[in-house]
């Protein structure tokens, strides 16, 4: 892939587009200065050298195209190498309508001034030296972040996170790769320069870090993505009618017909903060039907991969024992033994409530609600908050919240393995040189100490333009 000129001055609307009371454009570049101090006049008519300006300043006046006023702003500057990019910048507060927020790119463009790319700016910081990869990855997901979990994840990551432990630990493996490299040079003297105890009790070590962040991953998802959750239960117990009282929102069809909720639907609600992810499925039913068939072999996937399942019961199609069968086999159908499993009981408007809670007394976290008439669900919504926690916040240590993270340090692992095997079994020097190799290939992969422009052109490609 390729990656932007890094020698252009590049600019960007870095507000979001649209109409707004005020917008930002940001420059960043070499050339920064010197072209807004041949755009800019002070509100008297006099021009301003930007380069010789106070940085971090604030100036007021007017973006002139030739001898035309286009808006009068604020220009706030940032001096190399102590900016964002490290580089020149400057940010241009307009009036935010869209017409000015063009004419001024326009302006900008025809000055010689190039129009950013996705996460161009952010590419620089890491280019600069500015942050490394993993803190560059964590401005995109703080950005994007749209509740307490992954804001708190995003900014864990921005102020190094485990990107430190990791480079701190690679710079060790460095070194003792490099001593095995050594022994290469002098593989007729049979020299040993690295210390194999020494090497095996650093890559246990490392190993030990490296599976604790990979073990992180999971907790991680959870404050980033969500807290995975099942609805799940037979056809007809109110699967639908839940999704909809919980969500508030007819998004589920719900129907009279058994089995019509094919499509898995997914969707999230967020209580105390932290962010649940619905799946809704066809339910549990062992049945000919192909469609229906499907449904519950994804019920069974979805399962596996959930960390609470809310198992909905309908007291006229299953009493007590029915249940604790469906139950056992959900759990064994998807081999998830993990998951919180909340027992709800549905439709209460329908029966005797004392009745009720004398059948499905023996039941761990039972619930009973009417989904229809919106019944005990600020109880169920409860029931889901504690069963988070504990999932998903998991405190101050390291979480790797981001997947190609977690791809990593799953590379990394094997290869110390294959290094802790190699120095048990005396693997010849060469051999245990390249698992090394890989070993520190990997990690550096995190922070961005090893990169290739595929990977970089992969990343910043996902940020939107004027990040
Ligand atoms: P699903 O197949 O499990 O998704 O079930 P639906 O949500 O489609 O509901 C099946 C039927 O049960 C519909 O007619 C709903 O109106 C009805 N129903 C759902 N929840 C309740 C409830 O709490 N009380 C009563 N009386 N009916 C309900």
């Amino acid at each position: 892939m390729h990656l932007p000129n890094r020698g252009d001055t590049i600019c960007a609307l870095a507000t979001a587009p649209g109409m707004g009371a005020l917008a930002v454009i940001r420059i960043s570049g070499r050339e920064t200065f010197a072209t807004l101090s041949r755009l800019f006049k002070t509100m008297k008519g006099k021009t301003k050298d930007f380069a010789t300006v106070r940085p971090y300043s604030i100036h007021y006046g007017q973006l002139m195209d030739q001898h035309k006023v286009v808006d009068e702003v604020l220009v706030s500057i940032f001096k190399n190498p102590h900016s964002f990019t490290g580089e020149d910048i400057a940010e241009i507060s307009c009036h935010g309508s869209v017409y000015i927020q063009q004419s001024i790119l326009q302006l900008l463009q025809r000055n010689g001034i190039r129009l950013a790319e996705a996460g161009e700016f952010t590419l620089r910081a890491f280019l600069n030296g500015k942050m490394d990869l993993s803190q560059a990855e964590a401005v995109a997901d703080l950005i994007s972040a749209q509740h307490e979990g992954a804001h708190k994840a995003a900014l864990q990551q921005l102020r190094g996170g485990y990107s430190n432990t990791i480079r701190e630990l690679r710079t060790r493996l460095v070194d003792f790769a490099s001593l095995i490299e050594l022994e290469l040079d002098f593989a007729e003297e049979d020299v040993e320069f690295a210390n194999r105890d020494k090497l095996l009790e650093l890559v246990t070590e490392l190993q030990r870090e490296v599976r604790k962040l990979q073990e992180s991953f999971a907790s991680g998802n959870v404050m980033k993505n969500g807290v995975p959750v099942l609805i799940a239960g037979k056809p007809n117990v109110g699967k639908s009618t839940l999704l909809n009282a919980l969500l508030n929102e007819e998004r589920a069809i719900v129907s009279d017909i058994a089995g019509t909720t094919r499509d898995v639907i997914e969707d999230h609600l967020i209580i105390d903060g932290i962010r649940f992810r619905f799946m809704d499925t066809a339910g549990i039913r062992h049945t000919e039907d192909t469609i229906e068939k499907i449904g519950v072999e994804r019920t069974m996937q979805h399962a596996a991969k959930a960390t609470i399942i809310i198992y909905l019961c309908d007291p006229a199609q299953s009493e007590a024992a029915e249940l604790q069968r469906e139950l056992d086999s959900l759990i064994k159908g998807s081999g998830n033994n993990h998951a919180m499993v909340i027992p709800v009981i549905n439709k209460s408007d329908r029966f005797d409530y004392d009745q009720l809670l004398k059948d499905y007394r023996t039941f761990n976290n039972v619930v009973f609600i009417s989904a229809k008439e919106s019944r005990n669900i600020d109880e169920l919504k409860a029931k889901l908050a504690g069963a988070a926690i504990g999932s998903g916040e998991s405190g101050e240590q390291s979480i790797v919240t981001s997947a190609r993270h977690a791809e990593s340090l799953h590379l990394a692992s094997s290869a110390l393995q294959k290094v802790i095997d190699g120095i048990h079994q005396q693997l010849v020097t060469d051999l245990l040189a390249l698992e090394l190799k890989d070993a520190v290939y990997h990690l550096g992969n995190i922070t961005g100490e090893v990169y290739t422009d595929d990977l970089l052109g992969n990343i910043f490609s996902k940020f939107c333009i004027g990040k």
